[in-house]
C-alpha cells in the first residue's frame, strides 16, 4: 500500500459519454470499458477523480485496477476536500436516515448500505453493542484508520468486527493487513452476540457468520409472517438460523418445521427459540427442525401439510447468465410449496437474486400459483426495508410475494 518515491499526480480520469452521463444522474459503478482516458495506470483503492467532457470536476470514487468494476463512485457533483470532517459528515447523514428504525425492542439494524448510503462496497450492521463492517473493496482497507475512531466517537459501540469478501482477504493478506473476523475496536468476541428485533431475541455470529453474521434485510417480512401464523402449521424452507419461525411462533403458530441443508444454522435456530422461551407463545410452538435438501424435502412433503409456507433460498442466479434457469427454478420450487397448502393458506415467496428482477420472480410465482389449477389472491408484494434501500438497479435483490390460496 505504500509507495517508493515522490506522490505521484492525482488519478485522473474520463468516461466515455454514456457511462458519464449514467455517473451523473447519480448510478455508483463504472466498469473498466467505460472509462475513455486516464492520467496513469492507479493502484488498488487509489481515490480517483473523474472530469467530464468540458474538463470539469464530476465526481470521485474509488479506483480497483484488478476489477471490471474499475471504479466505484462516493461523491458526485461540486469538487469537495475528501477528509475526516467529510466522512463524519458523510456518516451523520447515513445514520440520520435510520434514527426511524432503531429503539429499545430493535438493536440489530443496518447502518450502512454500502452504494445506496454513498459508501460502496461497504455495509455496516449493528447487532446490540457490536458492530459489522464488512467491506468488498480494496480502498476502505487504507480509510480504515480514519474512519473507525469516528464510527467510535458518533456511535460508542462495545466492539467492531472487520469482515472482508472472499476477493478482498487474499489482496489484505498480500498486504499484510488484517484477517477476516479481526477486531477492529474493542473486546474480542468468543462466540455470538445476542440483540433484539422488534423485540425478538436472536444471536448472531459477526467473526464467523454468513454475510455479517445474520439476514436483517428480511426483518419487515418477518413481522409480517408473524401476523399471518395465529394458529397455523408453518413450514420455513430455507430457514437459516429461524428468523422467520420465531416470529411465527411468536404471532401464536401452533408449529413451525425449519428445513435447511445446514447443521450449523438448525443448532443456530434451536438456541434461538431457547433465547424467547419465557415468550408463552414461543415456548407453546412445536419447533421441529429437518436437515435436508428443501428443493428435495418440499417435493417429497405430503400435500395440504400446511397453513403458511415460507419459501426464501440462497440465490438462485449468482450471474446474470444463471438467470433464465433460476426464473425456472423459482418456478418449480414455489408450484412444489402451494402443493403443500392447506385451503386458505398462504405462500411467503422470496428471492434475493439480483439477477433476477422483481417482474421476473413475480411472474415465476404467480404462474406458478395458476398451475395449481386453485383459486388464489396476491396480498402483498415487498422489497427493500428502510435501512436496506437501494438506489440504483443493480442493488435491488431482495422481493417477496404473499400469496393465498383457497
Ligand atoms: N430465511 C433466512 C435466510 C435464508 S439464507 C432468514 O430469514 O434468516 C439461505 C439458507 O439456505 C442458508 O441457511 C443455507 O444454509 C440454506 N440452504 C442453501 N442451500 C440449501 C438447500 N439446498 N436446502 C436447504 N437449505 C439450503
Amino acid at each position: 500500500m505504500s509507495r517508493k518515491g515522490g506522490r505521484p499526480p492525482r488519478l485522473k480520469l474520463t468516461l466515455r459519454s454514456t457511462a458519464e452521463t449514467i455517473v451523473r444522474g447519480g448510478h455508483p459503478w463504472v466498469y473498466s470499458d467505460s472509462i475513455k482516458s486516464q492520467n496513469r495506470e492507479g493502484e488498488a483503492g487509489e481515490l480517483a477523480v473523474v472530469y467530464d467532457r468540458k474538463n470539469k470536476f464530476l465526481a470521485m470514487g474509488f479506483y480497483d485496477p484488478d476489477s471490471p468494476l474499475r471504479l466505484r463512485i462516493f461523491h458526485v457533483g461540486k469538487a469537495v476536500t475528501i477528509d475526516p470532517a467529510w466522512w463524519k459528515n458523510r456518516l451523520g447523514e447515513t445514520l440520520a436516515r435510520r434514527t426511524s428504525i432503531a429503539d429499545e425492542s430493535m438493536n440489530g439494524l443496518r447502518l450502512i448500505n454500502g452504494e445506496s448510503d454513498g459508501w460502496p462496497g461497504l455495509v455496516m450492521d449493528r447487532y446490540a453493542g457490536t458492530l459489522v463492517v464488512k467491506v468488498y473493496t480494496p480502498a476502505w482497507i487504507g480509510l480504515l484508520e480514519m474512519l473507525i475512531p469516528i464510527m467510535v466517537g458518533m456511535l460508542e459501540p462495545e466492539r467492531i468486527v472487520l469482515r472482508m469478501s472472499r476477493n478482498l482477504q487474499s489482496w489484505v493478506a498480500k498486504e499484510g493487513g488484517p484477517g477476516d473476523g479481526a477486531i477492529l475496536h474493542g473486546p474480542p468476541l468468543d462466540g455470538v452476540v445476542v440483540f433484539l428485533e422488534n423485540g425478538v431475541r436472536f444471536e448472531s455470529d459477526p467473526v464467523k457468520g454468513q454475510k455479517t453474521g445474520f439476514f436483517l434485510d428480511q426483518r419487515e417480512n418477518r413481522k409480517r409472517v408473524g401476523e399471518l401464523a395465529e394458529g397455523a402449521d408453518v413450514l420455513n424452507a430455507f430457514s437459516f438460523s429461524g428468523g422467520f419461525s420465531l416470529y411465527a411462533a411468536r404471532g401464536g403458530a401452533k408449529s413451525v418445521t425449519d428445513v435447511d441443508i445446514s447443521e450449523h444454522a438448525l443448532k443456530a435456530a434451536a438456541r434461538n427459540f431457547a433465547l424467547n422461551k419465557e415468550d408463552l407463545r414461543v415456548a407453546a410452538c412445536e419447533h421441529r427442525m429437518e436437515q435436508a435438501d428443501a428443493f428435495q424435502w418440499i417435493e417429497d412433503a405430503p400435500a395440504s401439510s400446511f397453513d403458511l409456507v415460507i419459501v426464501d433460498p440462497p440465490s438462485l442466479a449468482k450471474r446474470e447468465a444463471e438467470r433464465g434457469r433460476a426464473i425456472q427454478a423459482y418456478g418449480k420450487l414455489n408450484a412444489n410449496a402451494i402443493r403443500l397448502l392447506r385451503e386458505g393458506g398462504v405462500l411467503v415467496a422470496a428471492s434475493c437474486s439480483a439477477h433476477v428482477s422483481e417482474e421476473e420472480f413475480y411472474g415465476a410465482v404467480r404462474n406458478a400459483a395458476q398451475r395449481s389449477g386453485r383459486s388464489f389472491e396476491e396480498i402483498e408484494t415487498r422489497e427493500h426495508a428502510l435501512d436496506h434501500d437501494a438506489t440504483f438497479p443493480e442493488a435491488q435483490y431482495l422481493k417477496c410475494v404473499y400469496v393465498r390460496f383457497e
